[in-house]
């Protein structure tokens, strides 16, 4: 049965849908022969896997598996070594900067929600002025601007405020709603570096049940925002699952699947993998499948094992004590005393604005002693795209 399984997904793998877009693969999927694939992974599999240098899909699949539970502390052994040894003993800030809480999408988990009856603000020029001035202040040089997704809040705003804001950091990334290629290489040329796109479960079914309303319901044109980002050569593309929604574990595989599809055909760029867990916001819902801290850190491990070379970044969505002890396992980039409502670096006294609620507060020189702590460098600036034309 096993074996079946893994011939079956080989040969998705090697289908002519799957060569093109992603969502090729994805329609061609099976949710329930995935979930088997890593269900019925033995202890014996998650060894090979962990006897291993180079690892694919099917060693991702054992080491996120219930079998390899009890082999954690080795993962988390080895996901730090291999850290260490490919980004050496840094880990990198950044801020995200929250440019708008307008929002024309209806979904399921998150604050901005266009139901929600909560203050709406995009930040002009001047609000924004003052924003990057505050965020400058605390010594980021990376930042990620977010935003909700609507027509007020898309091309010509972007194209307005990116010439503001490039000058101030080295670093520009961007999670905001899906974009057209030819979109994607104009913000590009204008100085961005970064695009976030996550997919919050590659379940379609469950999908349609989170996002009822918008833009955001058109689950094929999310699915394949990764593949514009890289036909237009962005540095970098961010990819994501909002854990919970679905069984974790299936989800984080179809996104090792989507990783794979991505590295094959947009080589030049890199790669970053976030771990967002359901948060409490206004209106929220409750998690169909949770994932405890072990196996958040099982997962994280894994990913690490996966890819040594892969970003992987922690958000202060998670606790203190969770960040504490995270941070020297294989994360390469943490955020740090963000603020999720537009203009908050900057007044922070409209906490009804918030996307989701904050669980690490702590100020930015706390997060720096606590890397130090752990025996790691605090890097402000490890990008300048110069290095994109070397
Ligand atoms: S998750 Fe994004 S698209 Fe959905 S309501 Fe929130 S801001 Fe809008």
């Amino acid at each position: 049965m096993m074996a079946e399984t893994s011939q079956k997904i080989r040969m998705l793998e090697q289908s002519p849908a799957v060569a093109g877009q992603f969502s090729g693969f994805v329609e061609q999927a099976d949710w329930q022969a995935l979930t088997a694939l890593h269900q019925n992974k033995s202890e014996q599999d998650v060894q090979r896997a962990l006897s291993k240098t180079k690892r694919d899909i099917d060693d991702f699949a054992a080491l996120i598996s219930p079998a390899a539970e009890p082999y954690l502390f080795e993962m988390v052994v080895k996901s730090e070594q291999l850290t260490l040894q490919r980004f050496g003993n840094t880990v990198s800030l950044f801020a995200p900067l929250y440019l708008s809480n307008t929002c024309a999408n209806e979904c399921s988990y998150c604050g901005f929600s266009m139901s929600n009856a909560i203050k709406r603000l995009t930040l002009n020029e001047t609000q924004l002025e003052k924003e990057v001035l505050a965020i400058k202040r605390k010594g980021f040089d990376h930042i990620l601007l977010v935003t909700g997704e609507t027509n007020k809040v898309s091309m010509p705003y972007f194209e307005r405020m990116i010439p503001l804001i490039k000058p101030h950091f080295s670093q520009l990334s961007m999670e905001v709603q899906p974009l057209d290629a030819s979109d994607y290489k104009h913000l590009q040329d204008i100085g961005l570096d970064g695009v976030l796109v996550y997919q919050e479960t590659y379940r379609r079914k469950t999908y349609l049940e989170h996002h009822l309303r918008g833009n955001k319901s058109n689950f094929n044109y999310r699915l394949d925002a990764p593949d514009r980002i890289g036909q237009a050569g962005i540095h970098k593309i961010g990819l994501g699952v909002l854990l919970g929604l679905e069984d974790w574990r299936t989800d984080s595989l179809m996104m090792a699947y989507h990783l794979r599809h991505l590295q094959k055909q947009y080589w030049r760029s890199r790669f970053s993998v976030a771990f967002p867990r359901i948060r409490p916001c206004e209106g929220g819902i409750v998690p169909k499948s949770v994932i405890s801290d072990r196996q958040l850190v099982q997962l994280i491990a894994a990913w690490r094992l996966f890819d040594g070379d892969l970003e992987l970044s922690l958000s202060t969505r998670e606790s203190p004590e969770f960040r504490h002890h995270a941070v020297r396992m294989g994360f390469t980039t943490m955020s740090a005393e963000s603020k999720t409502q537009p203009g908050g670096y900057a007044d922070d006294s409209q906490e009804a604005l918030e996307q989701f609620e904050i669980s690490d507060e702590r100020p930015v020189e706390e997060i720096m002693a606590m890397i130090r702590q752990q025996g790691r460098e605090v890097v402000w600036k490890d990008w300048d795209p110069a290095l994109s034309h070397v």
